[in-house]
């Protein structure tokens, strides 16, 4: 589909009728989604027959976007009920309805749950019945996850608490809108925090924000953002690198043989010569006697 098909398309839906200022719940332009769905599938090709998540998906743009380009399964996630039921309507408005598995799960407080989970397995007063276990918790998993995240304005911390999740859900590539104020940052979170095998700025763009909440004195502003290409650090790639760890001992392990097995032909040949030059003294003495 051709970006400029796609954008009219995208322009179709409903977004929020009641936006969660605590959510932070901006839906993303048309646009801005387009761009996002075109450098993804052109340029990377992580799109077409991938499977795909996106997380907060709300109304469902970039869920709809990635399924209308052509995407395998999608899958979309978000902490609100009410959002999940608009994005419904809106893949209900095709025909035949676009196919997008929906679920509702607190991605921030998952993935708080998730990284103290040792600390939590020494509280004595833990709810047994909300915890969840990191042994127990299987992520759900996809080629390419795509995120307009919170920017972590409301409830701090959300920004990096989804990009933690994008990155244990995606298998090739993690998408996500971040403001370009904050770029120095991410890449150090991405990279450093949550060891991302790489995290690029794909593009840049300008998000005219909606005056929704009413705390801002214009009608719109404009937030200049970036979108990023995060390439979680790949399982393969660790299998590859345990393997080498394994082959390097193997080696090790046979270099050691070999020495010892020197030092022990040595030893016996040292022997050997010792016995041999006690034998030949011991046969001079006894001419000597003769
Ligand atoms: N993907 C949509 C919405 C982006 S706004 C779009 O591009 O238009 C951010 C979305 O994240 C909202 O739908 C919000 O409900 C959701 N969200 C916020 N906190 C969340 C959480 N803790 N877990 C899951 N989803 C959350």
């Amino acid at each position: 589909m051709k970006p400029k098909q796609l954008q009219s398309e995208l322009q179709d839906l409903r977004t929020f009728s009641n936006p969660k200022q605590n959510l932070e719940q901006y839906a993303t332009t048309p646009l801005l989604a387009t761009k996002l769905l075109q450098v993804a599938s052109v340029e990377f090709n992580d799109i077409e027959e991938k499977s795909v998540i996106d997380l907060g998906v709300g109304t469902g743009v970039l869920a709809i976007g990635a399924k209308l380009m052509g995407a395998g399964h999608v899958l979309g996630i978000d902490v609100d009920a009410d959002a999940l039921e608009e994005c419904k309507e809106n893949l209900e408005m095709y025909d035949p309805e676009l196919e997008v598995e929906l679920c509702l799960m607190d991605v921030v407080e998952l993935i708080r749950r998730y990284d103290n989970d040792e600390d939590e397995d020494e509280d004595e007063d833990e709810d047994e019945a909300v915890s969840v276990k990191r042994k127990d918790y299987v992520w759900p998993r996809a080629d390419t996850v795509l995120t307009n995240p919170p920017f972590g304005t409301r409830r701090k911390g959300a920004d990096v608490a989804f990009l933690a999740a994008a990155m244990k859900m995606a298998e090739t590539a993690v998408y996500s809108f971040h403001k370009t104020s904050t770029r120095e940052y991410i890449e150090k979170v991405a990279v450093k925090k949550l060891g991302a095998k790489s995290a690029k700025v794909v593009a840049e763009m300008k998000y005219g924000l909606k005056n929704q909440y009413g705390h801002h004195r214009k009608d719109e502003v404009e937030v200049f953002v970036d979108v990023w290409r995060i390439e979680p650090s790949s399982s393969k790639a660790k299998k590859d690198d345990d393997d080498d760890e394994k082959d390097e001992m193997f080696e090790q392990n046979l270099r050691d043989l070999a020495a010892n097995i020197e030092e022990l032909q040595l030893s016996a040949r040292q022997r050997k010569d010792k016995e041999r030059n006690k034998n030949s003294r011991k046969n001079s003495d006894n001419r000597k006697k003769w």
